[in-house]
């Protein structure tokens, strides 16, 4: 070990079980190249105000859980902390909006920060793939996007798992929501925090895990008595067409979520395997954002799932992901002129496509056969001055157990033939 670690509240991917997440990070997003989200990526920290005005003061991602630094020039930047802000000013800037028809479709995957208390699925640096619909208030869009979340979660084999449903209402109806339920919440007996926080973010009192708080929130007005029929009827179209589907969701007229900027659609995909860090995922939509950080009016829709708490569900189904070994022909040399001839063979493997790995490092044949094993290769290709005299290589399949001599030349059609 060196002096050093990761720094706390982080943890690093090694191999083997770094597959297993660039598996899950595949999965998660693969749905989203069929259904035509265009790639998307933004540097790692932004404007420290992108934020702060597009997710929000009031929230505890800014106000509490930002990593922000000033550099040498003096400009103010934060790590970014979440998705959505960022994608949305980089297809601004890009002028993506104008370029094409809307809805601009953009997927994304990438590291996260945020400065948290850490615990088992909360981390302060985390992975997330993501998704945004930019541009279009379409309720086939919200569905799309929550089914193509429900299909990713699937096809990883996660079936623990729920899809909470809700509406936050617009500009026209949230206000008024918003007026009854800090009336509601000033009369309850909350700590000197949560008073302050019925100021600047009532509805998220009501994302209050505890107990002591929820049992007085018993009987608050709840925003579906206040929709407008504009958004009422925005969320019953999203709900009919969640059901064509068959995706099963649940209503919760409690899910605010955490961030400011979400309107009308919001949700959530929680994990029943992981305590309280159950959230595997959220998102909804946001109409005014684009507005919030200076441009145009673009009605949006996105979500982002978060990679790690996936893989955590995923141990918690005791679901084993069936990964493809990476090594398909392991050669073991033995010699010099053995050395030569395969790691020529190696090369020649790999450029016709073969994962190929060589025992490097000139151990014995021991040493070299316990790599070919831990490569989970299903092939090994030995030869020594005996064979290399006779213009073969010995192939061995490592899962018959059978072995035969090869000619040098038929070496790499042979084994693309026993691969196919
Ligand atoms: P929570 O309520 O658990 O704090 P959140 O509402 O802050 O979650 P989002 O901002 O919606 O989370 O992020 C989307 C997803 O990213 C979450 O559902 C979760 O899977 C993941 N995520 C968020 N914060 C963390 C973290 N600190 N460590 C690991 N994963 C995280
Ligand atoms: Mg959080």
């Amino acid at each position: 070990m060196s002096t050093f670690k990761a720094p706390k509240g982080t943890y690093d991917l090694t191999p083997p079980d770094s597959a297993k997440y660039l598996a899950v990070r595949e999965a998660l997003s693969a749905p989203l190249k069929n259904s035509g989200y265009g790639y998307i990526e933004t540097p790692g920290f932004e404007d420290v105000a992108l934020f702060s005005r597009g997710v929000g003061e009031s929230t505890d991602i800014v106000s509490k859980e930002m990593y922000t630094l000033t550099t040498k020039g003096g400009t103010e930047l934060a790590l970014r902390p979440e998705g959505t802000a960022s994608v949305l000013r980089a297809a601004l800037e890009a002028n993506l909006h104008k370029l094409g028809n809307l809805p601009v479709k953009l997927w994304y995957s990438g590291s996260y920060y945020r400065y948290e208390r850490p615990q088992k699925g909360r981390y302060r640096h985390f992975s997330q793939v993501g998704a945004e619909a930019i541009g279009a208030e379409d309720p086939a869009l919200d569905a799309e996007l929550i089914i193509l979340a429900d299909q990713a979660y699937r096809t990883l084999g996660l079936q623990n798992f729920r899809i909470l449903l809700n509406s936050l209402g617009d500009k026209e109806c949230r206000p008024v929501y918003r007026d009854a339920l800090q009336e509601f919440l000033r009369e309850l007996d909350l700590d000197e925090d949560t008073r302050r926080r019925i100021d600047l973010n009532p509805l998220r009192v009501l994302d209050d895990k505890r107990p002591e708080v929820q049992k007085q929130l018993v009987g608050a007005p709840v925003l579906r008595d206040y929709l407008c029929d504009a958004c009422k009827a925005y969320h019953e179209e999203v709900r009919d067409l969640l059901t064509a589907a068959g995706v099963v969701y649940e209503d919760d007229e409690k899910l605010v979520r955490g961030l400011d900027y979400y309107t009308r659609t919001t949700f959530e995909f929680v994990h029943d395997g992981l305590g309280s860090q159950s959230a595997v995922g959220g998102g909804g939509r946001y109409d005014g954002l684009s507005e919030m950080i200076g441009g145009p009016a673009l009605p949006s829709v996105g979500w982002a799932l978060g990679v790690d708490r996936t893989v955590l569900a995923l141990e918690a189904e005791g679901i084993e992901l069936e990964l493809p070994s990476s090594t398909s022909v392991f050669a073991v040399p033995l010699g010099e002129e053995a050395r030569r001839v395969l790691f020529a063979k190696v090369t020649e493997l790999r450029r016709a496509g073969v994962a190929a790995d060589f025992a490097f490092g000139g151990r014995g044949l021991k040493g070299a056969m316990k790599s070919a094993n831990r490569s989970g290769a299903r092939f090994t290709v030995v030869a020594g001055e005996r064979d290399l005299a006779e213009g073969v290589v010995q192939l061995k399949d490592m899962e018959s157990g059978e072995q035969q001599a090869v000619a040098l030349d038929a070496l790499v059609a042979e084994v693309q033939q026993k691969l196919a």
